[in-house]
């Protein structure tokens, strides 16, 4: 097959053939039809990621059918069309796995042990897999294993009620689609950009109303009646740390963000009034699902920049660089 090889951290990857990928017992094998790439891949580009044995084929938001089922596999078939998380399948016997939350395993296996989607053929546990609903796209789906995944599990965390209101800083891969997951559950949305050309961007997709953060995004925030619940996908300590002062009595603030340094936080912030700081990564299974639901039924879309294999080295040049508005995805031809 075709792939994209990381042999050595911080060198172009080698697009070049190297050999399929066979099923073992309970695992699939899954053409891919597209997979995107996010601020993670650059850190495995740089070797950040702790746990990677090279050479390496990256790739952790992918989508595609399945060609061959292993001895074992219950309910996938051949033909199915699947995305394969992060974490694909637990231990079996830590505290998370017995509580059917193996996405929380410390040794749940993923891509870096079996290979991942930037490949036409990915080999995957078939625990991992999650069934894209008719009409979702591939391309669209995609980016919904990682970011939408991850934002979803964000409002989970931070437990949004009716009629509360919803703020979101930073408008990039995470944001805009947090945006639009806001809108979707029903609440009135606020977003909150660090750069003024996403002002215009933010409204487009469908934020009641969007502000600079300007020398502080609480002020700025409270300024417009401040909210129940921030998610922040920023990937600055010094606006998360500054719009806590944003939320409303008993709000949540639910960081999603790798951030360029420690989040600082007055206590004082905290208790007048009560305020409630979480964190939240890829979570439960359900929490994609729903995500996938709200996707196949056209309420949230992410927007794409799509790109074939061979040009892998320079969206991984654009991801870096914070050019790729808003995400990218590589795509494969189809059968
Ligand atoms: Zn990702
Ligand atoms: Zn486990």
């Amino acid at each position: 097959m075709r792939a994209a090889l990381l042999s050595k951290f911080n060198e172009p990857w080698q697009v070049k053939d190297v050999p399929d990928p066979r099923a073992e017992d309970g695992q699939v094998i899954v053409r891919i039809e597209a997979c995107g790439l996010c601020g993670t891949d650059v850190h495995v580009h740089h070797g950040y990621i702790p746990g990677i044995q090279l050479p390496i084929v990256p790739g952790h938001e992918p989508v595609g059918r399945i060609v061959e089922v292993g001895r074992g596999v219950m309910g996938l078939k051949v033909g199915d069309r699947v995305g394969v998380s992060w974490a694909q399948q637990g231990c079996g016997r830590c505290r998370a796995c017995q509580e059917q939350r193996e996405g929380y395993c410390q040794s749940s296996q993923s891509w870096m042990q079996l290979g991942g989607g930037f490949g036409e053929l990915m080999r995957a546990w078939a625990r991992g897999c999650t069934i894209v609903p008719e009409g979702l796209s591939s391309e669209d789906a995609a980016p919904m294993f990682c970011a939408g995944f991850t934002v979803m599990s964000g409002f989970r965390a931070a437990d949004p009620k009716p009629g509360e209101r919803v703020a979101v800083i930073g408008i990039g891969g995470l944001g805009h689609l947090a945006v639009q997951v806001a809108k979707a559950l029903g609440h009135e949305v606020v977003a909150i950009t660090g750069s003024a050309d996403k002002v215009k961007p933010a409204l487009e997709l469908g934020a009641h109303q969007a502000i600079p953060a300007g020398d502080d995004a609480g002020k700025s925030l409270m300024a417009v009646g401040g909210a129940d619940v921030v998610v922040s996908t920023s990937n600055s300590a010094k606006h998360v740390s500054q719009v806590l002062g944003g939320l409303r009595p008993e709000g949540r603030l639910v960081n999603l963000g790798a951030l360029d340094g420690p989040i600082a936080v007055d206590s004082f912030q905290l208790m007048f009034p009560p305020r409630r700081l979480v964190g939240a990564s890829q979570g439960h299974r359900r929490d994609l699902v729903e995500l996938l639901g709200l996707a196949a039924a056209g309420k949230v879309k992410p927007k794409l920049e799509v790109h074939p294999l061979q040009e892998i080295n320079q969206v991984l040049d654009r991801q870096a660089a914070g050019k790729v508005r808003f995400r990218s995805v590589i795509t494969y031809p189809r059968a």
